[in-house]
């Protein structure tokens, strides 16, 4: 008898009738003869209202509270999902996480899962009852309500198909799979088949919002599959209408770049004027470490003078303030002038097969620089090149490069 988690994202419990329809996906998996564990959302929105009232009745609220409140948009999605399936005549109870209980550190809002005692719900899973947990919460040593983060509960419905040695994790959301890129600016965007762990890393990361960043990380620790399907058109099941994400080994027909993202989180800072001295990078980025922003892509160019350099760098958009804020503290940077820029685009190309294969960063930038787009900073990684462009050639760069490759569909 096989084991799955189904995960059912806020679009797909947005109300009751999504609730009926994410019930009748259920059932069909439970009619297979599945044992069937699901993970919920709250429905879409709700979370967003709830730190909303958190803001408004204190801006600097005690995260412990805030926890308490946010993670209870899950409590009602997961029984409301327990009464739909009931009402089918299918065994089910829901379980909020410290029922379980999924015990998490006590970073609160960002909580990590620490372990999962499935002895219970093992045994219920055993005797045919279908378990509906409430995702995105855990609970502390200390007994008190967490949650994981934006998007938390793709990593819960990931450890518990890890826990519960489940033989895959489907992840039901609002679009049909991971695609070659955002099929809102590439209509001849393909859907992928299956993609690899390491590729769904990158995409997931450089903005494909399909999957939380942790829940594929611990997907590909754990080698649990994972299926990224749609909640409204998809067949169910076994016949694999979505994504698979899955290990580089099981895939047979590796294609050499597998898709194009893009991401307006990232803000560039330019230093002109930088002294040319050693252990000068050093004392920039020791400050903005301590202030916790992350730098991304970093170029250096030599100036005209020979005594100083210039110096460009990304890091989040929300972090630009605190990180030029930093900048400014910095004695070394006294006569440096700090140029920030939000209107910027990190433009990616992502691909397994790059390891092999001279010339992707090639066809790259010649791509962009057929169509005139100026490329301003440059980062790889061995599966990825990724270049920094002016946001107005989002659309553009996306496109050409998707057609470069070859990605559209037939
Ligand atoms: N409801 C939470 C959120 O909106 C967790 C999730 O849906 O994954 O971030
Ligand atoms: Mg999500």
């Amino acid at each position: 008898m096989t084991r799955l988690v189904l995960k059912f994202g806020g679009t797909s419990v947005a109300d009751t009738d999504h609730i009926e329809n994410a019930a009748a996906k259920v059932a069909a998996e439970v009619e297979r003869g599945h044992q069937v564990a699901v993970v919920i959302s709250a429905m879409g929105g709700v979370t967003n209202d709830l730190i909303e009232y958190c803001r408004k009745v204190s801006p600097l609220h005690d995260a412990r509270e805030y926890d308490a409140v946010v993670a209870s948009g899950e409590n009602v999605t997961s029984g409301l999902l327990a009464l739909a399936l009931q009402k089918r005549g299918i065994s089910a109870r829901s379980w909020q996480g410290w029922q379980v209980p999924i015990v998490c550190t006590d970073m609160h809002g960002k909580a990590r899962i620490l372990s999962i005692d499935t002895t219970e719900m093992d045994g219920r899973l055993e005797e045919g009852e279908v378990a509906v947990l409430a995702g995105f919460q855990g609970i502390t040593s200390r007994n008190r309500i967490t949650t994981l983060g934006r998007g938390g509960s793709d990593t819960t419905a990931v450890a518990l198909a890890a826990a519960l040695s489940a033989e895959r994790c489907d992840i039901y959301t609002d679009v049909e799979g991971v695609y070659t890129a955002d099929p809102r600016i590439v209509p001849q965007a393909r859907k992928l088949g299956k993609v690899s762990y390491e590729e769904m890393l990158e995409l997931a990361s450089l903005g494909a919002k399909v999957l939380q960043t942790r829940s594929v990380e611990m997907a590909m620790k754990k080698n649990v599959p994972v299926q990224v399907l749609s909640s409204f058109d998809s067949p169910i099941g076994s016949d694999l209408p979505g994504t698979l994400v899955t290990r580089e080994e099981d895939i047979v027909e590796q294609e050499i770049v597998n898709g194009i993202t893009y991401t307006k989180d990232e803000a560039k800072i330019t230093l002109i004027g930088v002294p040319d001295i050693p252990g000068v990078a050093a004392k920039i980025f020791g400050p903005l470490a301590e202030a916790s922003v992350n730098v991304d892509m970093i170029v250096q160019s030599r100036s005209q003078d020979k005594k100083s350099v210039n110096m460009t760098f990304t890091v989040v958009n929300s972090d630009l303030q605190r990180a030029v804020e930093a900048l400014k503290k910095c004695d070394e940077l006294k006569k440096t002038e700090i140029r920030p820029d939000e209107d910027v685009v990190k433009v990616s190309v992502v691909g397994i097969g790059m390891r092999s294969h001279a010339g992707v960063a090639q066809t790259m930038f010649q791509t962009l620089a057929d169509k005139g787009i100026n490329i301003q900073v440059i980062s790889t990684s061995e599966i990825k090149v990724s270049v920094l462009v002016a946001a107005e050639y989002t659309e553009l760069a996306v496109r050409s490069l998707h057609t470069a490759y070859g990605l559209e569909s037939e």
